[in-house]
């Protein structure tokens, strides 16, 4: 499903209102460089702004998505549209050099053309060279979008020639109300979307077997830390150690542990909007409740302090059981 300008506008706000502006006002820049990390929509702009440009039936200046050409942009038909993309490892000067050769031709339907150099940055030495002669010698109606997740490695000299739109990763709002539209569950989107704000990934994890687990064991160490002490380490042993085994997988149930603790801090301080784990509230009502928030937050800077030592090589198995006698601190059992 292609997306809307209303849906994008919601991933990326500012970088809809100001290519909606130069749209407006007629003032579409030679050449965008659109930055920013996987899966926060650049692509889904540069086609959006595409079919700006091309729709025969825009409303003010928001694209139909149902015009011929519309349609014809979303299959990547559309004949005065090149999309280049690295070739193996790189993008080579004959890429570049083979869009120059096109582009002297005049357009197969108008004048206008756009080209979209996806991940810009895998330009080699001599590709980024030819792409400048280029952009230094705009057509007016030529449109460049140049699209990267690593910014860094742009050449000065061509950032130099592009408006630059930075995409800002998005908010785990966004992405949670997306994996419910998918038909995600509110409890699991919700977790989800607080583990990454990457679109791709979120969707990756929402049919992830091992991530289904995730939040079970999680829940079942917290439960056990609170209920029945004395079984923690049984749990650490028999369930956690097992399920977190790499030391990335372990990082990430940290995270999620983090996120329980954080929702009892929430609890405290009344604020139920920001509830992470909406299905485990009334139970961790009664912990939280009956704890101070002094204690919360030393709780979960032992939790930050076990994620520094995973970095540190400490043994596994170790930290978790350090980790466990940390949590328990204190404890008033009840
Ligand atoms: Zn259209």
């Amino acid at each position: 499903m292609e997306k809307t300008w209303e849906q994008l506008e919601e991933y990326q706000p500012m970088v809809l209102k100001m290519v909606g502006n130069s749209l407006k006002k007629e003032r579409v820049a030679h050449a965008y460089l659109f930055e920013g990390s996987r899966g926060t929509g650049k692509k889904e702009v540069a086609f959006l702004l595409a079919k700006s440009l091309f729709c025969t039936n825009k409303q003010d200046y928001r694209p139909c998505n149902d015009c011929v050409n519309c349609r014809r942009i979303s299959s990547g038909n559309h004949p005065d549209i090149h999309m280049i993309e690295p070739d193996g490892q790189s993008i080579k000067k004959g890429q570049i050099q083979a869009l120059q050769e096109e582009f002297s031709k005049t357009g197969v339907e108008s004048n206008r053309k756009i080209y979209i150099i996806n991940h810009a940055d895998k330009m080699t030495a001599n590709a980024a060279n030819s792409l400048l002669k280029f952009l230094e010698e705009p057509s007016s109606q030529t449109v460049a979008i140049l699209v990267t997740e690593q910014i860094h490695r742009i050449l000065n000299t061509i950032l130099s020639r592009c408006q630059v739109l930075s995409f800002k990763p998005l908010l785990p709002k966004v992405i949670s109300e997306q994996l419910v539209n998918e038909g995600i569950s509110t409890t699991i989107a919700s977790l989800i979307a607080n583990t990454t704000n990457n679109l791709e990934e979120a969707r990756r994890l929402s049919t992830d077997a091992w991530f289904g687990q995730c939040r079970s064991i999680v829940l079942q160490l917290y439960e056990v830390l609170n209920t029945r002490p004395a079984d923690a380490f049984f749990v650490i042993q028999d369930k956690w150690l097992q399920h977190f085994k790499e030391k990335d997988q372990l990082s990430f149930g940290l995270d999620i542990l983090l996120l329980v603790y954080k929702d009892l801090l929430y609890i405290q301080l009344g604020d139920e909007e920001s509830i992470i784990f909406h299905d485990q509230v009334v139970k961790f009502k009664q912990y939280a409740l009956q704890t101070s928030s002094r204690r919360i937050s030393d709780q979960i800077t032992a939790i930050f302090e076990a994620k520094r030592r995973l970095h540190t090589n400490m043994n596994p198995h170790l930290l978790m059981e350090q980790l466990v006698i940390k949590l328990q601190e204190g404890l008033k059992l009840v």
